[in-house]
């Protein structure tokens, strides 16, 4: 399906609307305390209830759109209507995939009739509770365990965020405002983080005023690309459909070069240059990823600090063509140096060498779905294709809930994401569907320099083990934190890695 996004995230502060679904405002939000506002389409998982076991998430909202006659100005217990029961059924399918484990709701037709579909959905019994005792219902739920949703009544709603210490923000237009959805999560601290969503039909005070919390850049590795059809045309055909994506969308992103891929028979290809110039044609920028793609943790720093002297020569060159020059460098394999000392030595090399280091905080198996996408291609086998394309963009809805979670849990806040994809079919088929999740996630897509700007990244980190893990953990590793932190990592689909003969 194809978007039209119309807002230009560059624009500092412009709201993005989708035309997809009904999609909201929002409203400045008080920049004291943890409430995040963020923007609401259809058929999204909203949080990582599932991705952290320790802490308790509440959704709080209130019923839906009634039937008010108008010979009637106010009856006693109206039901919905058809506005307010297709509300009911999107919040059943939204909260879908996500691990509910109590419902309460007053005993009222519309606040019943709002959370019938979710309880039959997830087979919970809906537990009655009186609306105009709510000091009673907060005890109560501060004793569950496990995930709860509350459905209640626009002068209940903020009141309970209240009692649960969540921030309710303005009061809710009882007439017109149907469409809020809050998501208290408990962090480590004690406190309470609120996310104030919105979903369904659009609530109709809109504001141009609206700004998007969630903050990510987009990171591609190995330009040109990386594939097993090496031929000319498909390196182009990749590049042409990651970057019409990303111009139509107007999402900044940075390239990383492995220069090796631009040689055919030890020759430099004018043509695979060319790509590197595509790339700053639609205002992206490029970055050096090693000549090779070496392993600094199976080579001597001296080996992998020539590689990538030498990875900078045409990326250089076409840099200079339009008055830029080398910034950063993004680590293959996110190997950065398994001994503290190889550590130290590659990060002066590459202060001294004026380099940037670009971390990632969202990283993902998604190398393994494009090798799977990519056999079935070559066998022509479209229905696996497609089978792997349906599960690759909710796989990395649940991982970028995981990491937001993570950032939650370890700066108190959710930070500014680098998310590592890779230069493959793969995202030239699926980007566009990848950056509309984010979108729904209400995600604003920002430069790296941007994204960095975020004082999590000046973090300590002393990981010096062999894995190429993301920074999110490095630095929870460099504080100590517990183990159980890193529970509840999503992973790969067993059939995805079985087409792609990789284990995770
Ligand atoms: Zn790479």
């Amino acid at each position: 399906m194809g978007l039209n996004w119309s807002s230009n995230p560059k624009t500092a502060n412009n709201p993005i609307y989708l035309t997809l679904s009904e999609t909201k405002m929002m409203r400045k939000p008080n920049h004291n305390c943890p409430l995040t506002v963020v923007f609401l389409a259809l058929a999204l998982l909203i949080c990582s209830t599932k991705a952290n076991t320790q802490s308790s998430t509440i959704f709080l909202l209130r019923h839906g759109e009634t039937v008010f006659p108008p010979y009637q100005e106010n009856p006693p217990n109206p039901h919905l209507n058809d506005a307010g029961l297709e509300r009911a059924r999107l919040l059943a399918k939204m909260l879908r995939s996500e691990q509910i484990d109590h419902i309460f709701s007053t005993d009222y037709r519309r606040t019943q009739q709002t959370i019938a579909p979710l309880s039959e959905a997830k087979n919970i019994p809906i537990t009655v509770y009186n609306g105009r005792k709510l000091e009673d219902l907060a005890r109560k739920i501060k004793g569950l365990r496990g995930n709860i949703v509350v459905c209640g009544h626009s002068n209940t709603t903020g009141e309970m965020v209240q009692l649960l210490g969540g921030r309710p923000g303005e009061k809710i237009d009882r007439q017109t405002e149907f469409d809020r959805l809050y998501v208290l999560h408990q962090l480590p601290n004690g406190q309470t983080h609120t996310v104030l969503l919105r979903y369904g039909a659009s609530y109709q005070r809109q504001t141009a005023t609206a700004t998007v919390q969630r903050k990510i850049a987009i990171t591609i590795d190995d330009l040109p690309a990386v594939t097993l059809d090496k031929s000319n045309a498909n390196y182009q055909d990749i590049t042409d459909k990651l970057l019409s994506t990303l111009e139509k969308t107007q999402v900044p992103a940075i390239g990383f070069v492995n220069e090796n891929k631009l040689y055919r028979n030890n020759r430099l290809d004018p043509v695979r240059l060319d790509l590197l110039r595509d790339w700053l044609a639609s205002g992206m920028e490029l970055g050096n990823h090693g000549f090779a793609h070496k392993d600094y943790h199976r080579v001597s720093f001296r080996e992998f600090a020539e590689d990538i002297k030498k990875g900078e020569k045409y990326t250089n060159v076409v840099l200079k063509e339009q008055g830029q020059q080398l910034k950063y460098f993004r680590h293959p394999f996110l190997h950065t140096g398994n001994s503290s000392d190889k550590q130290l030595q590659l990060t002066k090399f590459l202060k001294d060498n004026n380099y940037v280091v670009a971390p990632v905080t969202i990283d993902n198996a998604e190398y393994i779905f494009a090798r799977a996408y990519e056999l079935a291609l070559q066998s022509a086998d479209q229905e696996l294709m497609e089978k792997i394309g349906n599960a690759y963009i909710p796989y990395m809805e649940q991982k970028t809930a995981y990491f937001e979670s993570q950032s939650r849990m370890l700066f108190n806040r959710e930070i500014s994401q680098t998310l590592l994809i890779h230069a493959n079919a793969l995202n030239g088929d699926y980007l566009d569907e990848l950056l509309q999740m984010y979108q729904r996630r209400g995600y604003q897509f920002v430069s790296l320099e941007e994204a960095l700007k975020d004082p999590a990244y000046k973090s300590p980190d002393r990981f010096t083990g062999d894995g190429g893990i993301t920074w999110l953990h490095r630095w929870a590793i460099t504080k100590g934190v517990d183990r159980s932190f890193y529970k509840g990592e999503p992973t790969c689909p067993e059939f995805v890695q079985n087409a792609a003969n990789i284990r995770e």
